[in-house]
């Protein structure tokens, strides 16, 4: 089926690559053998943007710019990637970032200095409104709603962006991930029983579902969640869903899809202690995975999602699977923060 897909503003170094991950297949193996494990490098899509993020950006800036906006505000927690990729995207756009986050003092006024995606947030020249736990979960929409005020009294116009960008629009830059995914299962002669990501904000996972269901694609996704219930999540990705329809309202678009046709699987069992806090375990996967392939996890979401997959590979729960496809969305500013939590051999 062909996609009739909104404006873009292309960003990302798209295609990711698609790689196989063989030394770890080899070393998490169980007797039985078990799938080899692929990972499609969306940690890659740029550098100091890279992530997940920035496929979602794509569509969003578009949107901003279609609206004659010269502002994104969104939100997210004091190392969101997602509020690090729109700080620097809106930079490269030529568009001002507002970023409320949840939590933490204000690093201007405190001995503790910026750290990780913070950090970059500043340099990129975003301004952040650090506003305290309490405020941020009661008072969300209305803060929201402040700011855009704030930036209409200034002749701006700003548009506001969702948790995640996880939203009826930013999910499009899944549906397109989606179809890379095809175009590099047939590149590699592969067809896997399992496309896996982390889930936040769900948009990751609702993109990847819809478009593999508009594409007919043979494979499941499955997404571990990093904070939230498997009821929330599949709650979530209906929501997101039901949005792209509403959004998809007018002559030429793409056509309804019933979020009860998708096969929404979401596993909740890998979320530790809760958001942002990780058990050993995951600390000794993001360092086996680094140590083994090169590639760098982060201990918020593709840290703690990757060792679902193991664990479940263990269990069995991928027996009689091929080839299964983790999608790493990237986070690596994530672990600098979290420095005293590895364990490391400095022999
Ligand atoms: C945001 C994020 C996710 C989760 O994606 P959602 O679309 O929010 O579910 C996964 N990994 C990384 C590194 C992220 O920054």
């Amino acid at each position: 089926m062909s996609i009739r897909y909104p404006a873009r503003v292309p960003m990302a170094n798209l295609p990711t690559p698609l790689e196989p991950l063989d030394r770890i297949t080899a070393a998490y193996s169980t007797p039985h053998g078990g799938p080899r494990i692929w990972v499609k490098r969306d940690d890659l899509t740029e550098s100091a943007m890279s992530g997940n993020k920035l496929r979602k950006l794509e569509f969003i800036i578009a949107e901003a710019r279609a609206q004659g906006c010269n502002t994104l505000i969104t939100c997210g927690g004091e190392q969101s990637n997602h509020c690090r990729a729109t700080a620097l995207a809106a930079a490269k756009a030529g568009l001002q970032a507002h970023l409320i986050l949840r939590g933490g003092r204000e690093p201007r006024e405190s001995a503790v200095p910026a750290d990780g995606n913070l950090l970059v947030d500043y340099l990129a020249g975003a301004t952040v409104s650090l506003v305290p736990l309490r405020e941020y979960v009661g008072h969300l929409p209305a803060l929201f709603q402040h700011w855009e005020q704030y930036y209409a009294e200034q002749g701006d116009r700003a548009l506001s962006i969702p948790t995640g960008g996880s939203d009826g629009l930013g999910i499009w830059g899944y549906i397109r991930a989606a179809e890379e995914l095809q175009e590099d299962f047939a590149h590699h002669g592969i067809s896997p029983e399992y496309v896996i990501c982390a889930s936040g904000s769900g948009g990751t996972q609702a993109g990847l579902t819809l478009g593999g269901y508009l594409m007919g694609a043979a494979h499941l996704v499955r997404a571990y969640a990093v904070c939230d219930n498997r009821s929330y999540f599949e709650e979530k990705v209906a929501r997101d869903v039901l949005d792209w329809n509403r959004r998809q309202a007018h002559p030429g678009s793409q056509s309804a899809v019933d979020p009860h046709k998708l096969s929404i699987d979401v596993c909740d069992e890998y979320i530790g202690p809760g958001y942002g806090i990780a058990d050993q375990e995951v600390y000794e996967v993001i360092s086996a995975a680094a140590r083994l392939e090169g590639i760098l996890l982060d201990p918020v979401y593709t840290g703690k999602a990757f060792n679902g997959m193991l664990q479940d590979i263990k269990n069995g729960g991928y027996s009689g699977c091929k080839d299964i496809v983790f999608v790493h969305t990237g986070g690596q500013f994530g672990v600098f923060p979290h420095r005293t939590q590895f364990v490391l051999d400095a022999g």
